[in-house]
């Protein structure tokens, strides 16, 4: 095809990120670009990068390189969060690119593209955060209430509430990428919803860097600093239809309690707290930035499972943090073993220029550490495995909703969602039935026959 207005999508990272690649789509669509299946088709190709992590950059990187070798003729632009980062950098190593867009004004990219090209320069265009006054996230929303094309599997949505984030966790850098938390307006949010659900869409995921700042800069009845979450969730309540809702991302600093009420007379918002607690050890923590500690998210764990005997809880762990010391980590194993969280994830440190953290020790000593940090990982990975097949085991002979992502050819089984697995983190559910009979993005009902490992198996009913 390749005609003039014609583009492919590369989206990379996090699912806001993947939220700003929709909403780009969403106005380019809306300007009469036509997307493509396959970047040959493309006269122009957008690379929506993740500047998070060293790895991730590289792969960002990698992508850029490979589409830029592979389609000599297409106009290339690295978007999202290592061009918003790193965009003079990359504009200096990178000078075969045709445009960097930033990612704080995600709605202007049918603007943007309209200059590509001009006098066979490289176009640049990343506003500074706070620059751009109207037409940022939280206030433009022209694009993001009615997403038509969504990037993740059928019937299943992300909803962003929020960009950016201040809570500025000594390790992270997306206070440096996306700013300090701007929480869009709770209608928008609502409106965006209704537009989702009518359309057919069973599963809203909602995001945000910390869903316990929403609205906490906003200007509400409940006053200025007050979590919005709660609020949300009851206007969500109101929405017709039938779908479910989870939340994703919850600082355990902010956790706001008044959503375990909700949750415990709502058959909607789905029982599934995923609360990022990064360590357990009160001094890594507060070099981290966080106020917490092993009593204090024990103590916030058997209130979410008091409120919510049959609640899902999702974490993740920093190990190899600076100036982590062999009690910290016998800490972070005993808390991990006495809190039994039903889904875990494990990453290594890595140093990030310009965060607070990155400073604390010597490249040197932290290679080290990281080593050891490694080991320590994989057998708490192990002892976390071995929790979530127990605590699956509760589903065993239950009956569930389970939301269809693929069939498997050749077979009659299906990967499936129930509610207790969010989408590209958690487990699969496998699901017997006639190859050909069910479709992505089905919903039905099954009984959970079987648990292998970490993965029930079901049949219809
Ligand atoms: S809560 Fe902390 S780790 Fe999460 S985005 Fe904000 S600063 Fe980063």
């Amino acid at each position: 095809m390749n005609s003039e207005k014609t583009y492919y999508i590369e989206n990379l990272g996090c699912a806001k990120n993947q939220v700003d690649a929709e909403v780009m789509i969403s106005a380019l669509d809306s300007a009469g670009w036509i997307m493509t299946a396959q970047p040959s088709d493309a006269s122009l190709i957008i690379v929506n990068t993740c500047g998070f992590i060293e790895p991730a950059k590289e792969e960002s990187v990698d992508v850029l390189i490979s589409f830029r070798d592979a389609f000599p003729d297409a106009l290339i632009v690295a978007a999202g969060c290592l061009a918003q980062r790193y965009s003079d950098d990359l504009s200096e190593s990178m000078p075969e690119l045709d445009g960097i867009f930033g990612n704080n004004s995600v709605t202007m990219i049918t603007d943007f593209v309209e200059r590509l090209g001009a006098g066979n320069s490289q176009y640049v265009s990343v506003p500074a955060l706070g620059e751009l006054g109207e037409a940022d996230f939280s206030r433009d929303d022209r694009y993001t209430v009615y997403r038509k094309t969504l990037l993740s599997g059928k019937s299943t949505a992300y909803v962003k509430l929020a960009e950016g984030c201040s809570n500025n966790c000594s390790f992270c850098a997306i206070p440096l990428i996306r700013g300090p938390v701007r929480s869009r307006p709770v209608e928008s949010i609502v409106e965006e919803i209704k537009s989702l659900t009518s359309s057919g869409i069973k599963e809203i995921n909602l995001v945000a860097q910390d869903l316990g700042s929403y609205g906490r800069d906003l200007d509400s009845d409940e006053g200025r600093g007050k979590c919005l979450l709660p609020r949300i969730l009851g206007e969500i309540e109101s929405i017709p239809g039938d779908f479910i809702v989870r939340m994703l991302y919850i600082h355990p600093d902010n956790f706001p309690d008044e959503i375990l009420g909700i949750c415990s007379s709502s058959s909607r918002i789905v029982p599934y707290f995923d609360i990022p607690f990064q360590h357990a050890s009160a001094p890594i923590l507060k070099q981290m930035n966080r106020k917490g500690d092993s009593a204090v998210y024990t103590a916030l764990i058997s209130r979410i499972r008091q409120a919510l005997p049959g609640a899902v809880i999702r974490t993740t762990f920093l190990l190899g943090f600076p100036g982590e010391r062999r009690e910290d980590l016998e800490e972070l194993e005993r808390f991990i073993s006495k809190a039994e969280i039903d889904w875990a994830g494990f990453f290594v440190y890595s140093p990030e220029e310009d965060t607070p953290a990155f400073d604390m020790e010597s490249p040197r000593k932290l290679k080290k550490r990281a080593k050891t940090a490694q080991k320590h990982l994989d057998r708490l990975q192990q002892i976390q495995s071995d929790i979530t097949a127990s605590r699956l085991k509760h589903f065993y002979g239950t009956r569930q909703r389970l939301l269809v992502e693929e069939g498997v050819t050749g077979e009659d089984l299906y990967f499936c969602r129930a509610w207790f697995q969010a989408p590209e983190v958690d487990s699969l559910v496998v699901l017997h039935a006639e190859e050909g009979s069910l479709s992505p993005g089905a919903v039905v009902d099954a009984e959970i026959t079987g648990i292998n490992g970490i993965d029930p198996e079901a049949r219809l009913i």
